[in-house]
C-alpha cells in the first residue's frame, strides 16, 4: 500500500497548470494520476490532442473546465465538428482513444481536478491536422533536437509546421477555431494559421 498527499509532493512548475504526479508518489504500475490546480485563463498542458493508445477522465473537485472537443462522439450528428463542453464540480468527463480535447479554465475561480489516465504511459499522441502528403487525418507530434515534427501514421511522412507568424513561437497549438474546424493557434499571442503544415 502507498499513500500520497497533493500539498506534501511536489509539482511540475513548467506548465501553466500545477500539475502533482500522484502516480509517481505512488508507484502505480497501470494507471497513472494526475492532480491539477490550474489559474483562471490558463489550461491543462497541450493544445486539442489525442492519445491513440490511453482512455483518460477527468474529475472536477472545484471551479469548472471548459473543454474543446473534436470529431469525438460517432452518435452526436455534429461530430467533425468541434464543440465545447463545460464540466463543473462533481461532474466527470471521459475521453476514449482518438477523442480529441483540451481543457482550460474559462471561469474566475482556480480549476481543481484529477486527470485519470490508462495505460499509464501514451507515445501515440496524434493532433486533428491532415498530412498534406496523403491526406490521412491525424498526425503524430514527435520532438527532435530541432523542435516539434508532425509525422503521419498513415504515409509516415514528416512534417515541419509553420513557426507562428504573427511572434515567432515556434511551437504553436492546435485549437478551433472560428468555424470550429481545428487550426493552429499561438499560445504566446493568439495568432492562428489555418493550414500549418502548408508552407
Ligand atoms: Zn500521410
Ligand atoms: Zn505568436
Amino acid at each position: 500500500m502507498q499513500r500520497a498527499s497533493v500539498d506534501d509532493s511536489a509539482s511540475d512548475d513548467d506548465l501553466d497548470a500545477e500539475r502533482t504526479r500522484l502516480s509517481d508518489h505512488l508507484a502505480t504500475t497501470d494507471v497513472a494520476v494526475n492532480h491539477y490546480r490550474i489559474a483562471p485563463g490558463d489550461g491543462f498542458p497541450g493544445g486539442l490532442h489525442a492519445h491513440a493508445d490511453q482512455e483518460e477522465v477527468f474529475v472536477v473537485l472545484a471551479g469548472e473546465a471548459t473543454f474543446e472537443v473534436y470529431g469525438t462522439d460517432a452518435d452526436d450528428a455534429t461530430a467533425g465538428d468541434g464543440r465545447t463542453v463545460t464540466v463543473r464540480s462533481g461532474e466527470a468527463i471521459r475521453f476514449a482513444r482518438d477523442e480529441f480535447r483540451s481543457g482550460r479554465n474559462d471561469a474566475d475561480r482556480d480549476l481543481v481536478a484529477i486527470a485519470v489516465g490508462a495505460p499509464p504511459d501514451s507515445e501515440d499522441v496524434r493532433v486533428p491536422l491532415s498530412c498534406p502528403a496523403c491526406g490521412h487525418a491525424g498526425v503524430r507530434p514527435t520532438w527532435t533536437e530541432d523542435g516539434v515534427e508532425l509525422v503521419c501514421p498513415d504515409c509516415a511522412a514528416a512534417h515541419t509546421p509553420q513557426a507562428c507568424p504573427g511572434c515567432g513561437r515556434e511551437e504553436m497549438h492546435v485549437g478551433l477555431g472560428e468555424r470550429c474546424r481545428p487550426v493552429a493557434v499561438c499560445p504566446d499571442c493568439g495568432t492562428e494559421v489555418a493550414d500549418p503544415l502548408c508552407r
